[in-house]
């Protein structure tokens, strides 16, 4: 296809026309000219493919697709070639489904428990984000169907997410935020990397140069389309220029019209028009070539696949006097409501309609045959009471059994997109299961379904507990093949389990608002922080039990000195000492031993994934290159090393490293120059106190901006609607939205759809309405009305008039 010279012959609202969607999941095509127009779909762990009504948080049904497992259980597998598989069997969907782009996966950096959408992104580790986000690319893409790596940039949070302003420095941006997207762009090429809602230092995310322009297009080479995220789209000039191509939804909001008056009017280079009209053509037509193929894909084999994703990606996280795994003949008490009602999946746009759903208790019988399990539900439904009577039937039940295992979690009110949790705990409920049945029972399996860390006051009295996470459809028989040993687990945790919420690193500072939140712990997230602070946790990063035993031996550096420019190859040898086939992962961590500037206790730099036969020996080899030693220097601009010796840390989590070896890396860039230690002393020396303003501020080299709703501030575009509660004009429009939503959603109160209906109108900010009004407002009148919000009366009279008449032409 000669795209060049299809732009030649397009006008130059043809051209602009491209840089919106056709209606909410297609992009236009243009008849005169053979460009077809493809479908894009949710994701990331399945197809939401939406035949009917649309919406971006899964409200309306679509077509039935399988469930994979969720990001958090996918990267707890720490298996690259697994999570391949996965994105071959959604290419393979989309394929089918005549679906062109896959919208995901999430590379956002865990950086509290607590955001509502964690159960969608990988990790707290961005090394190991990116890996996994390259090897879901990679396999939907080797497929001919594209990804839409998301959400670009630091979107890390859902409170105020399409408004909130993350102030957070280049260290930290460089090393922690951005550090798994260059990674998946530079080794899967996604083709569209989807731009998030909030800002970045003051500047909306779809028109930030820094990140899209230079760090994207330039440093790492993306040479996909720029997509908004659905609504994130602020001034559409600026965001074209910036590197956004492809604003979606495509609703009627007047967009287009802005791209070619810039034109005209001599604002907007044509050229950086066509550069935007290539890149998406060329994705057109990439996709349109592998969608004019009929497809057919196996849903029983991908439902096998599910499965064995999910076994993967639970994580036993203890297992005292190797209770587990189960004899067939042992007699279970299966207690929790959630072994007859799994909870399998996170609420908001990646929820899948599953195209089957297993659930354990079935599972189980299965197995083991009917007589072997009882049941009891032990809990209520929303899980929030402690309802004494199911207490007191699911303690006889687990009295009368050999082993209890207990499936408690969060229910599906606790992971919602657009809205982060509160706290860190199971509902009251599984808690006070959990608690009773130990109090009479010493055999007792906690199954976890969560899709991120939660306290576990109960630990000490029950003996097994594993994470199942949300396992998709196939989860439950994931889970029973672990219990009862047809699979070993080898699942590992892509992210640390704290104690308590108030150890984590942002806990003073999360969620901010009501305009900015501060990343006042810097690089510090996750075990970078609880192992430079010392600080005990619930179970650390990398942590994961097997039914067998390794042991590390023969770690070798091929040189003890090197320099910067130099690879250093790191080889040691893992042997199955136990009895049964297993697998592990061997992880390798950093350590720099002296340092400068601030840096972490240590850091992954590499990891492997290898199956053993009992008594079998393999050894594993690493390549670190100097990226793997080095930080992100912000007066330098540039990755640097510091002369000096660095540890080399190979073990089974942050916390268990086995074996360890020193290098002598010699620098060959100037030394850097000397850094403010006064000044910085609070990231020097973590105290676990709070990081106070002053040395933030410091760290990001300028003072930060007001955190505060100033009284007679005037409204923008951009003010959620939340904070138009004072106007009357406000109140109308969010009453207004209220009753089309509830109208929209009848008969689904008291489910996660209320809470994210009520996330939408709190946290849209004003210019949404154009998006939610499905292009029925005009432009104008939003302009007019925020004239009225303003108190500006008579000009917003005027102007409202104006564009009623406008309209009325039209
Ligand atoms: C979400 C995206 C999603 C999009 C389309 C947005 O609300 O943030 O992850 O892909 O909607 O549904």
């Amino acid at each position: 296809m000669d795209i060049q010279n299809l732009i030649a012959q397009m006008t130059l609202e043809e051209k602009a026309s491209l840089c919106s969607g056709r209606d909410f999941w297609h992009l236009k095509g243009i008849e005169r000219l053979g460009i077809p127009s493809i479908m894009v779909t949710d994701g990331p762990h399945g197809l939401r493919k939406q035949v009917t009504d649309s919406d971006h948080v899964g409200l309306n049904e679509s077509v039935p697709a399988t469930c994979f497992p969720t990001a958090s259980a996918l990267a707890a597998t720490w298996n690259r070639e697994l999570v391949y598989q996965v994105g071959v069997a959604l290419g393979e969907e989309c394929r089918q489904e005549k679906v062109g782009v896959i919208l995901g996966p999430g590379a956002n950096i865990k950086r509290s428990p607590l955001c509502g959408r964690n159960f969608e992104y990988f990790s707290e580790d961005p090394y190991l984000s990116g890996e996994m986000a390259a090897s879901h690319i990679n396999g939907v893409q080797s497929q001919g169907i594209g990804t839409s790596l998301k959400h670009y940039a630091v979107n890390n949070q859902e409170y105020r997410r399409m408004t909130i302003d993350v102030q957070v420095d280049m260290r930290a941006l460089r090393e922690i935020y951005l550090a798994g997207y260059e990674i998946a762009v530079k080794k899967a090429q996604p083709w569209t990397v989807m731009c998030a809602y909030n800002r970045v230092n003051g500047t909306y995310c779809c028109e930030h140069p820094f990140l899209l322009t230079e760090m994207l297009k330039k440093e790492w080479g993306h040479t996909g389309l720029v997509v908004t995220d659905w609504g994130a789209m602020n001034q559409r000039v600026e965001a074209l220029i910036a590197g956004t191509e492809l604003e979606m939804p495509g609703v009627n909001n007047g967009n287009d019209e802005l791209i070619v008056q810039a034109v005209r009017e001599g604002r907007l280079d044509e050229s950086v028009l066509d550069r935007a009209v290539e890149r998406i053509l060329a994705l057109i037509f990439k996709a349109h070539k592998t969608l004019a193929q009929d497809y057919r894909y196996d849903p029983q084999a991908h439902h096998a696949l599910a499965r064995r994703v999910a076994a993967e990606g639970a994580v036993l996280l203890k297992n005292e006097s190797a209770l587990l795994p189960l004899q067939p003949s042992t007699r279970v008490a299966l207690i929790g409501r959630f072994a007859q009602t799994p909870r399998y999946q996170g609420a908001g746009s990646s929820l899948i309609n599953p195209s089957r759903l297993d659930n354990l208790f079935d599972e189980m019988v299965k197995l083991v045959g009917a007589g072997q399990v009882t049941y009891a539900p032990g809990y209520t439904a929303k899980g929030e009471d402690v309802d004494q009577a199911l207490l007191r039937e699911a303690v006889e039940t687990a009295q009368s059994a050999e082993v209890v295992v207990i499936c408690a979690g969060l229910t599906d009110m606790y992971e919602v997109e657009g809205l982060d949790r509160r706290h860190m705990r199971l509902p009251d409920g599984h808690n006070a299961l959990i608690e009773a049945i130990a109090a009479v029972h010493g055999r007792v399996v906690v199954v976890l379904s969560n899709g991120a860390p939660v306290e576990m006051p109960w630990v000490d009295r029950v003996a097994a507990v594993l994470e199942g996470y949300l396992g998709g459809q196939a989860g439950a028989g994931a889970i029973a093949d672990i219990l009862y040993g047809r699979v070993n687990p080898s699942g590992k945790l892509a992210e640390t389990f704290p104690l308590r919420l108030e150890d984590t690193p942002s806990y003073p500072y999360f969620p901010g608002g009501p305009k900015t939140v501060e990343y006042r712990e810097s690089i510090y997230v996750g075990y970078r922080y609880y192992d430079t602070a010392k600080k005990d946790v619930l179970y650390p990063f990398g942590h994961g039990l097997s039914y067998t035993t390794f042991e590390y031996s023969d770690l070798r550096l091929d040189r003890n000195r090197i320099t910067d420019r130099d690879t250093l190859t790191v080889r040691v040898k893992i042997k199955n000492s136990g009895r049964v086939a297993g697998q592990e992962v061997v992880q390798l961590y950093v350590r720099d031993v002296e340092s400068t500037v601030f840096r972490p206790d240590k850091e992954l730099k590499r990891f492997a994934k290898i199956a053993l036969q009992p008594g079998e020996t393999q050894e594993v080899t690493f390549e670190l290159d100097q990226r793997a030693f080095a930080y992100y220097n912000t007066a330098m601009n540039a990755w640097h090393v510091e002369s000096g010796a660095f540890e080399i840390l190979v073990g089974a989590s942050s916390r268990d490293i086995r074996l360890s070896a020193t290098v002598e890396v010699e620098s060959t860039q100037p030394p850097a120059p000397p850094v403010d230690r006064m000044r910085l002393a609070a990231y020097y020396r973590l105290t676990g106190e709070p990081i106070d303003q002053a040395a933030f501020e410091a760290l990001l080299g300028r003072p930060l901006p007001v955190n505060a709703v100033v009284r007679g501030e005037a409204h923008t575009l951009n003010t959620p609607m939340a904070d138009l509660c004072g106007s009357p004009v406000g109140r109308w429009l969010i009453a207004r939205m209220d009753k089309q939503m509830r109208a929209m959603f009848k008969g689904q109160e008291d489910t996660p759809t209320t809470l994210l209906m009520q996330s939408i109108i709190r946290d849209m900010p004003l210019r949404g309405m154009l998006m939610f009004s499905g292009g029925t407002m005009s432009r104008e009148t939003l302009e007019a009305l925020l004239l009225l919000i303003n108190n500006r009366f008579f000009k917003g009279l005027a102007a409202l008039i104006k564009a009623n008449r406008k309209r009325k032409t039209q």
